[in-house]
């Protein structure tokens, strides 16, 4: 498997990959989250976990067990820590923190490194001080505006850390332990971003019943009000004035988020009487993804907030112009006018999808430029590489003692 992203990314990114991964062959890791599917992080460690076996780094990956009303409040602390309002009173603390404690039974955190994602397992890290091993915070929020009252009531976990991972400079925050920044990746050999036949994608089109008759605007994301898809709707009916087109919000629901259900029924009612909206549930379903992206003329990704947005380095391997806003990761995925445009507003949005679709060359300059930024920045050997040393790096004072 290793071997066929050499053609992609050269072979000294792979022998560097072989060389690191030999170092940790006596090293296990653990990662933790709280889904399986849905969202980037699902989609991150499904591509990443296999790799790293294949590396002979001994890897396993768990999911944390929660019910309902802990999700309601994890999504809550999620909202919080990307700086949104939300009320988190002293029983759903209660039911978050004894959540944790539940799960700290179940899950067996021995592996040499435990890799612990956001915040729904933080609370893990009680089961450290029984341990020698290494533990690591993988933030993947933005949490640079973040509640100060939240992100204090997650403190006490979070500096017990041997380390904290963020997206990018801008998302963290001071704590006393080490920081790196590490941001995610795409996978270009997964069903999600591969190369795909012309029929995969007129079959994909002809299974969700779009015409390919007019210019398509698209949106993947989980139908979440922080993805902004009614913004979406309203951008595309500004376009619509100028420029016959249609738009696909297509998005799937993810295990951790009981707030999508509400999201998908107002965009529903948003969308209703317009049959060039097309309002599509392609959950887990990556090559209808990878499909639908292709098929698209511009892709939107109108985020009020933002982690990093994998999306948007998605649309930009395949080639694709971008309008995104300038939120969370967006800007490092897209320097404004060279990889793609940034947006501050449904109007500026709006503006940016007409020029785009009116002008065909300069949208397929943007995307190209765009494709070769995800090829030097945001693939998973670039990521992989990352983690490898920062594995290193927590054992490196063991290592030289020994050596
Ligand atoms: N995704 C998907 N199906 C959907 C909606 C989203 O496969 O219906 C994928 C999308 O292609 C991307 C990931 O879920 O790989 C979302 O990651 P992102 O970082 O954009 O946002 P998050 O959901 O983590 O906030």
């Amino acid at each position: 498997m290793l071997d066929r992203y050499e053609s992609i990314v050269g072979k000294g990114v792979i022998d560097e990959l072989r060389l690191l991964s030999d170092r940790l062959r006596n090293r296990s890791v653990q990662h933790i989250n709280s889904t399986a599917v849905g969202g980037g992080v699902a989609e991150i460690l499904n591509r990443m976990v296999p790799l790293l076996k294949e590396l002979g780094v001994n890897t396993r990956w768990d999911v944390i067990k929660g019910g309902e009303q802990f999700f309601e409040v994890t999504k809550k602390i999620h909202n919080a820590l990307h700086g949104m309002r939300e009320a988190i009173t002293p029983e759903m603390w209660d039911i978050f923190w004894k959540t944790g404690e539940d799960n700290a039974r179940e899950i067996e955190c021995s592996a040499d490194i435990m890799f612990i994602h956001d915040p729904q397992p933080i609370a893990l890290i009680n089961q450290k001080a029984a341990r020698q091993n290494r533990w690591i915070w993988r933030c993947h929020i933005d949490i640079s505006n973040a509640q100060t009252r939240v992100l204090d009531a997650l403190r006490s976990c979070i500096i017990r850390y041997d380390a904290a991972i963020f997206s990018a400079p801008s998302f963290a925050k001071e704590f006393p332990i080490r920081q790196f920044l590490i941001s995610p990746s795409i996978d270009p050999l997964s069903d999600k971003n591969r190369e795909l036949p012309q029929e995969v994608i007129d079959e994909t089109l002809l299974h969700y019943d779009i015409k390919n008759d007019k210019p398509m605007i698209t949106q993947i994301s989980r139908f979440d009000y922080l993805k902004d898809p009614i913004g979406v709707i309203e951008v595309y009916r500004k376009v619509k004035r100028y420029v016959d087109c249609q738009l696909a919000l297509a998005g799937g629901v993810a295990a951790d988020d009981p707030e999508s259900a509400e999201v998908l029924q107002t965009v529903k009612r948003s969308a209703e009487g317009d049959q060039d909206i097309h309002i599509l549930l392609m959950p887990h379903n990556d090559i209808h993804v990878n499909a639908l992206q292709r098929a698209s003329t511009v892709i939107i990704q109108k985020s009020v907030r933002e982690g990093f947005g994998l999306t948007v380095s998605e649309a930009l391997w395949k080639g694709k112009p971008v309008v995104a806003s300038a939120v969370g990761g967006i800007p490092l995925q897209i320097r404004h006018k060279y990889h793609g445009l940034l947006c501050h507003s449904i109007d500026g949005a709006a503006l940016a999808v007409k020029q785009l679709l009116q002008n065909p060359e300069y949208a397929k300059r943007l995307g190209a430029n765009g494709r070769e930024h995800v090829r030097q920045n945001f693939l998973l050997t670039r990521h992989l590489r990352e983690y490898l040393l920062l594995f290193l790096s927590l054992y490196s004072m063991e290592d030289i003692i020994y050596l």
